[in-house]
């Protein structure tokens, strides 16, 4: 009997992680098992790209061009695969084309083979010069359809894109089913299209947070599907991938051929679920099978790291509420797909909306940017009240919004100075200005300090119950007990614990309070009309006032980066500034009294 293949491609190395503990495996943990994976049999290995990028520059600490230099060392018979956000590289802006070209290019050159490439909008004309730039490297260039759900969009539709892409030289299509949206009929009709139209492999990439995409993944076996995307079990499912094992053994017994090796999926299998409790605190709450998807449309990834951040603002409460906002503002911006970097455009509106109590009472500077065309035509027609309101008597962008970037590629080499010690390091700091500056320095620096991991609690705390852990400094190791914890005053908490068995008491300063150059410790509580406050916690990008200045109600009067996105905050009422408690840099919450006018 003639067997079928159905090649596989695992995300363990990058969406698996992403999605279930906000992108932070560290390379450390993923090298024990290179052997095995390399040895497995896959297509190929998604291990690079999406958000891992950003993740190791702000978090780990890590050269994320080093750990693909590292991660090719090591695997070295497996193709290497990365998620490509178009002009946007891996960033959150679009970028000049001779940044895409000469990012694709290093890309290939440090041992990327094949580049999934997307547009949030699937604007066609976004994957242009980046598909191109594969081409050119001679690497596998992957178009890929952002499938979802709305009334502007159908399989025809889709179907009308995958042309166009297929015309632009793709070497394979890909079905990027970001939020668990696909049904298995759909999958069936949208694969048997594809197939029917174009000479090209087609790949599947759903994620299972609705359940259904195990279904999905047969059906489009049915349908004559090529390639299908799976995590292995450690960190499948939820906002996740169906497991590798559990298909491999699935198409095993139906005769399709995968040449994947159980027995060393189950080694690294193994050691993945050993690594994933050390990020235990990077849990979201939302890893099971969650339906809500179905009306929120929130893909995994975005679902992860929105519990997250509401978390970190004690306003995990309020993710209903967002859920029920998202799917308004996205009809208002013309039903895009919600997938990087819409959904966080889409999302953090959505948030802002809820915690302000009032829609679009402040309008982050990417939902205008969004509403202008710097991020390519909108699938349908956008809200265009709020169109006019956000972009003010500026002109809108109706042509491919790269075609207005001039080139900057050496202008960021200025910038970023003698900083640099490569050309990765440019489009490093190309893709995270801050971010990157303060990763460069601290290298140089040689203070270079992944943010720091929870030990596992092997107790629970409250109720007289301790919570038990070991801390090793300087190779000593200390048995911990926190037996309670005291808030003493706004940024101080004492905590109550034995240390080796003797009661210690030690008293904590909130970060705000003692961070560099920070004076959030010292602001009063905004009361009246005149006092300008924030809707979230963020930092201040820029203060675009000073003592004395005249303004009118709705200048804007500082700019804050919450969530990965900056917004105008705007002047609550008309007068002169009376004080400003706030300069570039410093973190502040709501509720504190930022700039006064009277
Ligand atoms: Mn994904």
């Amino acid at each position: 009997m003639t067997q079928r293949k159905i090649h596989i491609t695992d995300v363990i190395l990058r969406d698996a992680h992403q999605s279930l503990i906000a992108t932070r495996m560290r390379t450390e943990d993923m090298l024990p098992a290179c052997e095995w994976l390399d040895q497995a049999g896959y297509w190929s290995l998604e291990c690079w790209g999406g958000a891992t990028f950003d993740a190791c520059v702000r978090f780990l600490k890590e050269d994320p061009w080093e750990r693909l230099r590292t991660l090719r060392k090591h695997l070295p018979k497996t193709r290497l695969q990365m998620l490509l956000r178009g002009q946007n590289l891996l960033g959150y802006r679009h970028y000049g084309d001779d940044v895409v070209e000469a990012f694709v290019a290093k890309a290939a050159e440090n041992g990327i083979d094949v580049f999934r490439v997307f547009d949030a909008m699937n604007d066609v004309r976004n994957l242009e010069t980046s598909i191109a730039a594969v081409k050119k490297a001679g690497k596998h260039a992957q178009g890929t359809i952002c499938y979802t759900v709305s009334p502007v969009h159908s399989t025809d539709t889709f179907i009308t894109q995958a042309k166009a892409m297929a015309d632009m030289g793709a070497d394979s299509i890909a079905i990027k089913d970001m939020a668990g949206l696909l049904t298995p009929a759909v999958t069936a009709e949208l694969v048997g299209k594809l197939k029917k139209s174009f000479n090209l492999p087609v790949f599947l990439h759903s994620h299972a947070t609705s359940g259904m995409a195990p279904m999905c993944q047969w059906a489009a076996m049915e349908a004559g599907v090529d390639h299908i995307d799976t995590a292995l079990s450690a960190f499948a499912g939820g906002t996740s991938h169906p497991p590798t094992e559990s298909l491999v053994a699935a198409l095993q017994d139906a005769g399709y051929e995968t040449g994947l090796d159980l027995e060393l999926l189950d080694k690294a299998t193994c050691h993945f679920r050993e690594v994933r409790k050390k990020y235990h605190q990077f849990e979201s709450d939302y890893n099971g099978v969650d339906t809500s998807v179905l009306l929120s449309q929130v893909p995994g990834g975005m679902l992860s790291n929105l519990a997250n951040q509401l978390k970190e603002q004690g306003a995990l409460d309020r993710i209903q509420e967002v859920f029920e906002e998202i799917p308004r503002v996205r009809k208002d911006l013309g039903y895009p797909p919600l997938v990087t970097p819409t959904s966080q455009i889409v999302g953090t509106q959505a948030v802002i909306n809820v915690l302000a109590g009032k829609r679009y009472e402040s309008i982050t500077n990417e939902v205008k940017k969004y509403l202008q065309g710097w991020y390519g035509a909108a699938p349908g027609q956008v809200d265009t009240e709020l169109q006019r309101r956000a972009v003010g008597k500026e002109d809108l962008i109706e042509e491919r919004p790269a075609n207005l970037i001039p080139k900057e590629l050496s202008d960021l080499r200025k910038d970023i100075g003698d900083l640099e010690e490569s050309e990765e390091d440019v489009l490093t700091y190309a893709m995270f200005p801050d971010q990157a500056r303060a990763y460069l320095k601290q290298r140089r620096d040689g203070t270079l300090q992944p943010e720091p991991l929870e030990s596992i609690a092997k107790g629970k705390s409250g109720n007289g119950v301790s919570t038990q852990f070991q801390i090793t400094v300087h190779g000593e190791s200390y048995d911990i007990h926190v037996t309670g914890a005291n808030v003493d005053s706004e940024n101080e908490r004492r905590f109550y614990m034995t240390v080796d068995g003797v009661p210690e008491e030690i008293s904590l300063i909130s970060q705000g309070a003692v961070s560099e150059g920070s004076r959030s410790g010292g602001r009063e509580k905004a009361s009246g009309e005149g006092h300008v406050t924030t809707s979230m916690p963020g930092n201040i990008v820029d203060v675009l006032v000073n003592e004395g200045d005249q303004v009118s109600a709705g200048d804007p009067v500082f700019i804050i980066e919450a969530m990965k996105m900056e917004t105008e905050v705007k002047a609550t009422i008309s007068g002169v500034i009376q004080r400003v408690s706030i300069a570039k840099g410093d973190r502040v919450a709501p509720g504190e009294s930022l700039i006064e006018i009277a």
